[in-house]
Formats: structure tokens, C-alpha cells, sequence
């Protein structure tokens, strides 16, 4: 592809048109291509002025009612979001909260007041000084969350300068900004925005939730597209990939309106297999569960056709807190999770806390390679944490007695460390028979295969556990030395590593031999071009994000698992990945066929 920027006109003549090709991070998956609506947020100058002393209070109360027009507005935001969106309305309320903090106000009043300066200034300063305390922040969630100051101190700042605050694109544009503020994506599906493009961002920024929800292509953590493009230049936003294309050539749009044919004809050919079995074609079955977060994802993971919730990551119950939740409170979620899946079985992970997931009250807790550190159930099982993972334990255990719970421990590393956890967990249950509490005697309890000391020990730990849950994501951190969240090696990161494989294959063959249930949990379930060698090693449930579930359904029952079985022994023997994603390749071509 041609360099960006183009060479100089006084060079080269008139100013050619040059296709760009950027990427960054892919947000919400799908294709769009039209032109561009550049939202220019960041070049707003701040005034400067010094204050008479008979200025002070009026500017204050200028600043007052800057503020409550901006509550107004965000009311007025939150009127026009859709029930069914309730993140996004809960951000918006949160924005509400921000306007009225007193870390916001008081600071910036003090600043008019004490520094003589007037409102604009005092509020820059402000939100600079909150923002630096946000950038001291480790952890990448809330570090990205000084988002929500920046957007709620523009939002009053453009009210004290009488600035316009809404965004209305046009029709089927591409909106590009630096960062889009929750309120400026209120509007954005009202206006059938086609695609989102930012320079900022990550996958937990507000942008990219947004734009999932209301399935908007989108790529974000562009760092420089703004400066690259002008009002109207045409784009192509392929979500899918997580490549934006500037400038695109006849040729380029032609592929991509192809790509985007296939892909949407894909997504609605797939999702008619909804109501189907997840049954190969020698009749084997193969469990498809989902991984969530949240309750209110339950819905949506049915309607792809899970059979249940095979990973329910209690941590988010942890880290939006400022307070842990306590016993009733991870009572009355777990019940509400047995009610919305209507008799389908659910596994809660305790608490895996640490690493990138970090709670509020546990900031204080710094180290320098926290993803080998006090993290998960090491966490859980000191005497601080201990308390919260017993709360934990009563709530599910409660819940157990109202339908099918599973509890599973995140992290174990060995006999010893499962034994300790054990250990809390028949305590809670003696002291729930003691005060005569009603709960789920035959709860099943589990653990997840997450480290390769677990994987080389499950025969000792298949005897003591109802079942395992292989999670990936961070097997392969640990077996392979591979941060999972550092982009410089991510390159290494790779599920069809030998090495895994055989890791896996170990795993399977101990539950086997013990006759303990089997599944596996981690991003690569939910791959088409992965989970054929999965079934093959011997699986028989995946559990993955709900929205890859129809086309791994559409792998499985294309396939013959014997003939898989046959794949994974010869992938057993191969000696790195290319080999092994060739022979799945030839095999996934032949089942098409
Ligand atoms: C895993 O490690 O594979 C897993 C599913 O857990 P998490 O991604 O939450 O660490
Ligand atoms: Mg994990």
C-alpha cells in the first residue's frame, strides 16, 4: 500500500488519492463504507482571564448554571436511549453523577475563587488534575475511565462557551473522532450511523461497547486516524478485522461490498441454526455454552442457542463496586441468573480478581508482575480477601437450592491449593447445615485448567473436583510466556501451539480416566478454524462468547468427530502451528464440500 501522507503537491503535480491502510483495534465486528463526519472535539480552546473580585461569585454562578443546563442535557440523553440498552443508559446516569462529584465542582469553584480565574480555566484545571490522578491508575479499566471526566467537563465547558454539544451526522455516514462520549453515541443509531473510526480507545472503552450493542462496525485505537483524514474523504470501516481503509480505490470498495455480502449473508444464513442440535454428523453432541459477565447478556446468549452459561465471571459484580457484595447480594444475583435461564445450567467462577481485573478497593494492591502474583483464588484464599470469597460461597451455595449451579475455582495450581480452597468451601457448607440454612447439597464443584501445573497434575486433581474447565486464555499466557494483554507479543500468542495441544490432550485423558466432565472455556472455543482439533482431543463442551456459537455449531455439524479424532492425533505430532491450521484448513474444506 502507498505511503501516507502523500508526497508534496508542489512535487508531484496535482495531489494524487492515495488508499490508506490503518489498523487498530477491531471493536464491534462488520463492514462499512461510506464517507466520513469528522467530529472535531479536541481543538476546543480554552479562554483565559483574570477575575475582578467583583467578577468571583458571578462567575461561580455562571458556572452553576453550566452545569445544571448539562445535567438537563444528559437527562434529555437518557430519555431517548432504548430500554433494552441499559449500559448505555447507566453510563449516561453515571455522567450525571460525575456533573455533580464534588471532586468536579468544589475543586473548580475553589480554583474561580482562590486562583481569581474564570470558569473555563478553573474547570481545565480541574479535569487535568483529575485526569492525572487517573493516569497513575495501573489498571487499564480504570485508567481508561478519566474518559468520563474529559467528556463531562467538554460537555459543561461547551455550555459555558454556548458551543454546540450535540453530534447529528448524517445518514449513513462514518463518524471519525478523537473519542466519542457516551451522550454522542445516544444519537448515533437514530441516525443510522454506518461505522465508527476513533483514534482513542481499547476494547472495554465506551466507544466499542457501544457500538457492540447497537452493532455498529467499529475500530478504534486508531492513535492518528483524525489527523489523516478530511470531512466527506471515503473510508472503509471493516470491524471484522479491525482495519480501516482511507481513500479506498473502485477495486478495493468492489472486494470489500463483496466481503460485506458474504459476511451479512452468513450471519442470517448461520443464525437459522439456532434451533438446531449441535450434533456432528456420526451423532455425537456437543454442549455449546456461553461465557458472560453480566445477567442482562443471558438473553442474547439464548437467543445464538447456548445451552446454558458454561463461564459466568462473577469479578464485574467486584469491579464497577466501591464496595464488595456481600452474602445476599451474590445470593439475589445468582437466583436472578437461575431464573433467566430457566432451568439451563450455569457454572460461577469465584472471584478472579487480580492481574487486569482489578476491583476498587483493592487499588492499594501493587505489583510488579501481577499477572505471576496474589491474584484469583491465591487472592481469595488470604485472610483479607478471605472473608469476601466466604460471602461468595454462602450466596451461591444459597442459590444452589433454587436450580443448576455449579461453582468453579479459577487458577489452581495443584493438589494443595485446591485442597485449601476445598476446605473454605466445606466450612461454608458446615455452617450452613449448622444454622440450618437451606442450600444446594449437590451443587457440583469444579475447577478451572488455567496453568500448566494443573494440566501435568489433573489426574490427581480429576479425583477431587466433579469437573474441569480448560481456560485457555491463560493456559496459553502461562505455557507459552506470553503476556495476554501486551500487543508487542501478541504475535506469539498462539491456541494451536503443539505444546497446548498436548497440554489439552493430558487434561482430557485424566478427567477421562476419573470419569470427570470435561470443557473448555477459553477464546479458542469460539473459533471455527479451531474447535475441530477441540472435539478431536476429545471435548465434548465448549463454552464461548454466545455470538460465535451458530458457526461453530455450523463446524460441528458439518463434521464427522471420528474423522476429527483422526485430526488431532496427527496434529498431536506436528511440530508447530502452520502445520496443524493447514491440516485443519484441508479438513474444514473437504467438510464443505
Ligand atoms: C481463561 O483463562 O481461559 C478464562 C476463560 O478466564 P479469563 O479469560 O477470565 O481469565
Ligand atoms: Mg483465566
Amino acid at each position: 500500500m502507498a505511503e501516507w501522507p502523500p508526497p508534496d503537491e508542489s512535487l508531484s503535480g496535482t495531489m494524487p488519492v492515495v488508499e490508506t491502510v490503518r489498523k487498530g483495534t477491531a471493536a464491534a465486528p462488520g463492514i462499512a463504507i461510506g464517507r466520513i463526519y469528522l467530529v472535531d472535539r479536541r481543538r476546543l480552546k480554552v479562554p483565559k482571564r483574570h477575575l475582578q473580585e467583583d467578577e468571583i461569585e458571578s462567575e461561580v454562578e455562571r458556572f452553576r448554571r453550566a452545569l445544571d443546563v448539562s445535567d438537563r442535557q444528559l437527562e434529555r440523553v437518557k430519555e431517548k436511549i432504548e430500554a433494552r440498552f441499559d449500559d448505555h443508559y447507566n453510563i449516561i446516569a453515571a455522567h450525571q453523577l460525575i456533573l455533580h462529584d464534588e471532586h468536579l465542582v468544589d475543586e473548580t469553584i475553589r480554583n474561580i475563587r482562590e486562583k481569581g480565574i474564570n470558569a473555563e480555566w478553573a474547570l481545565r484545571k480541574t479535569v487535568e488534575h483529575i485526569r492525572g490522578v487517573f493516569d497513575s491508575i495501573e489498571d487499564d479499566y480504570f485508567r481508561e475511565r478519566r474518559s468520563d471526566v474529559e467528556f463531562v467537563g467538554e460537555r459543561v465547558l461547551r455550555n459555558l462557551l454556548g458551543r454546540d454539544v450535540a453530534l447529528t451526522p448524517p445518514p449513513d455516514a462514518i463518524v471519525v473522532a478523537y473519542d466519542l462520549s457516551p451522550a454522542d453515541t445516544a444519537n448515533f443509531y437514530r441516525a443510522a450511523v454506518a461505522g465508527l473510526a476513533t483514534d482513542a480507545g481499547g476494547n472495554t472503552s465506551h466507544t466499542a461497547i457501544i457500538a457492540r450493542a447497537h452493532e455498529i462496525p467499529a475500530v478504534v485505537g486508531l492513535e492518528d486516524i483524525t489527523a489523516l483524514v478530511g470531512n466527506g474523504d471515503l473510508v472503509i470501516v471493516d470491524g471484522t478485522s479491525g482495519v480501516v481503509i482511507l481513500n479506498p480505490s473502485p477495486e478495493t470498495v468492489a472486494l470489500y461490498r463483496e466481503r460485506a455480502r458474504l459476511e451479512a449473508a452468513q450471519g442470517v444464513a448461520l443464525l437459522s441454526n439456532v434451533e438446531l442440535p449441535a450434533v456432528s454428523q456420526d451423532d455425537v453432541h456437543i454442549g455449546l455454552v456461553a461465557n458472560i459477565d453480566h445477567l442482562d447478556e443471558i438473553r442474547g446468549a439464548l437467543g445464538y442457542g447456548a445451552e446454558g452459561i458454561g463461564l459466568f465471571r462473577t469479578e464485574y459484580l467486584f469491579m464497577g463496586a466501591d464496595q464488595p457484595p456481600d452474602e445476599q447480594a451474590h445470593y439475589e444475583h445468582a437466583c436472578a441468573v437461575v431464573e433467566a435461564l430457566g432451568g439451563r445450567p450455569v457454572t460461577f467462577r469465584t472471584v478472579d480478581l487480580g492481574a487486569d481485573k482489578m476491583a476498587r478497593f483493592l487499588t492499594d494492591h501493587q505489583e510488579v508482575n501481577p499477572a505471576l502474583g496474589l491474584r484469583s483464588i491465591r487472592l481469595c484464599l488470604t485472610r483479607e480477601v478471605r472473608p469476601l470469597f466466604v460471602q461468595q460461597l454462602r450466596g451461591l451455595l444459597r442459590a444452589g437450592a433454587t436450580g443448576n449451579v455449579r461453582i468453579m475455582f479459577p487458577m489452581i495450581s495443584g493438589v494443595q491449593e485446591l485442597s485449601l480452597a476445598l476446605e473454605v468451601l466445606d466450612e461454608v457448607r458446615e455452617g450452613l447445615r449448622r444454622e440450618g440454612t437451606p442450600f444446594g447439597e449437590e451443587v457440583k464443584v469444579g475447577i478451572m485448567i488455567e496453568m500448566p501445573s494443573a494440566a501435568m497434575v489433573a489426574d490427581h486433581l480429576a479425583r477431587r473436583v466433579d469437573f474441569f474447565s480448560i481456560g485457555t486464555n491463560d493456559l496459553i499466557q502461562y505455557t507459552l510466556a506470553v503476556d495476554r494483554v501486551n500487543e508487542h507479543v501478541a504475535y506469539l500468542y498462539e491456541p494451536l501451539h503443539p505444546a497446548l495441544l498436548r497440554l489439552i490432550d493430558m487434561v482430557v485423558r485424566a478427567a477421562a480416566a476419573e470419569g470427570t466432565a470435561v470443557s473448555l472455556c477459553g477464546e479458542m472455543a469460539g473459533d471455527a478454524a479451531v474447535a475441530p482439533v477441540l472435539l478431536g482431543l476429545g471435548l465434548t463442551e465448549l463454552s464461548m462468547n454466545a455470538v460465535a456459537i451458530p458457526q461453530v455449531k455450523q463446524v460441528i455439524r458439518n463434521s464427522r468427530v471420528s474423522e476429527l479424532r483422526e485430526l488431532a492425533q496427527d496434529a498431536l505430532k506436528m511440530a508447530s502451528a502452520p502445520e496443524i491450521k493447514e491440516a485443519v484448513w484441508r479438513y474444514l474444506e473437504r467438510a464443505r464440500t
